[in-house]
């Protein structure tokens, strides 16, 4: 029998099991707190339990499932680290520390269903959504690795669910995961520091809507055009433009005051960074008033993806376009290029050699 992973547990589930052990609900606690707010990996260390709980624990259920494989350095301090689950598949996690407020990235699929062109972890197909355990696994290992087992950063810490995979298409472990790393008791993530992105999935964009602490939207566009969005993200076929900016629209309906919601556009030499895509991207933002800001993603080059960013001049151009009507514009500094960490770049890479290298800028 597998044995039962205990970091995917809600404090509730959690109360549950330890009951049908025969012992009280405190200790339940302990575990949780042992689990989520020590970070501990595994039930020897939590000695606050009496030897013969963690020898009856240990018996059917495991603290930590994920093994860690590789963990490369980039030269701008963002890390990557490559884990394998207990059935030996990859998952990747990024550490990204920022002068104001670090940032982890992390994967919802080993692999990835969708077919987008510029993007690497396409190459893997799915292998398979992860639990949220494995979610929550993630999180809690690369902040221990950062600022030591169980220390809290003063500044908190930004959680992006853009690794590997789409997280909408892995709803359920996903939102699980955000609400066992939003317990007070435990990690204490604050969900509105934790931004999703989808490719495009329009039923879970509305639903996310739905959902009282929800983390923030990001939607990545790729293309101003049915016609070449369809080229880069097949998903498209499915969820055309007007269905996806139709959602958006409704979901706008759950920003709070003076929140946005994200697009995101991934820069292509020569495919979807000319002045037209930039008038036409600026006039279909426009015309569905929507209150998002628009995230310029210079592509991150790796082979054998057939694609190379755009200049900085060229997405300088574009950004002025979007500015000069009134679109809110960030263009993305690339991290970790060097170690294949940088967005789109996910592909349980053992080493980076692949990698372009007259290309790495960032
Ligand atoms: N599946 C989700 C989340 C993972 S991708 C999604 O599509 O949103 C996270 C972001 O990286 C997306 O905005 C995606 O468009 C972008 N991206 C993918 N490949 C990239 C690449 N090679 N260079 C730059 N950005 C890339």
């Amino acid at each position: 029998m597998k044995p039962l992973h205990l970091t995917a547990l809600l404090p509730a589930e959690l109360c549950e099991f330890v009951a049908a052990l025969g012992e009280p609900p405190f200790r339940a606690r302990q575990i949780f707190a042992g689990i989520h707010h020590r970070r501990l990996r595994s039930l020897d260390e939590m000695t606050d339990l009496p030897k013969e709980l963690r020898a009856k624990l240990g018996e059917r259920t495991v603290v930590s499932t994920l093994r860690l494989e590789s963990r490369f350095l980039s030269t701008d301090g963002t890390r990557r680290y490559l884990f394998k689950t207990h059935d030996n598949l990859p998952v990747e996690t990024v550490f990204i520390p920022e002068e104001h407020r670090d940032t982890i990235c992390f994967s919802s699929q080993s692999g990835c269903p969708l077919q987008c062109t510029f993007c690497l972890t396409a190459q893997l197909g799915l292998l398979r959504n992860l639990t949220a355990g494995e979610i929550v696994e993630q999180i809690a290992i690369a902040l221990n690795d950062a600022y030591g087992v169980g220390v809290r950063t003063p500044r908190g810490t930004n959680l992006v669910g853009m690794g590997a995979g789409e997280p909408f298409l892995n709803f359920e472990a996903l939102m699980k995961a955000i609400r066992i790393m939003s317990e007070p008791s435990g990690l204490h993530v604050v969900p509105n520091r934790v931004t999703i992105s989808t490719a495009g999935v329009v039923p879970r964009i509305r639903e996310l809507a739905t959902i009282p602490k929800r983390p923030h939207l990001a939607v990545s566009l790729a293309a101003p055009t049915d016609e070449l969005r369809n080229q880069l993200m097949p998903i498209n076929k499915k969820w055309p433009l007007k269905e996806l900016l139709s959602a958006c629209k409704d979901f706008e309906k759950s920003l709070k005051p003076g929140e946005r919601f994200t697009f995101e556009y991934v820069m292509l030499d020569g495919v979807n960074d000319s002045d037209v895509h930039a008038r036409q991207l600026a006039n279909l933002l426009n015309r569905h008033q929507l209150r998002a800001k628009i995230n310029l993603i210079p592509h991150n080059p790796a082979e054998p993806l057939p694609y190379q960013p755009s200049s900085g001049s060229r997405i300088e151009a574009f950004r002025e376009i979007l500015e000069s009507k009134d679109i809110h514009v960030f263009v993305r500094r690339p991290r970790g290029r060097d170690i294949l960490a940088a967005c789109g770049q996910l592909a349980a890479r053992e080493s980076s050699s692949l990698l372009r290298g007259n290309h790495v800028v960032g």
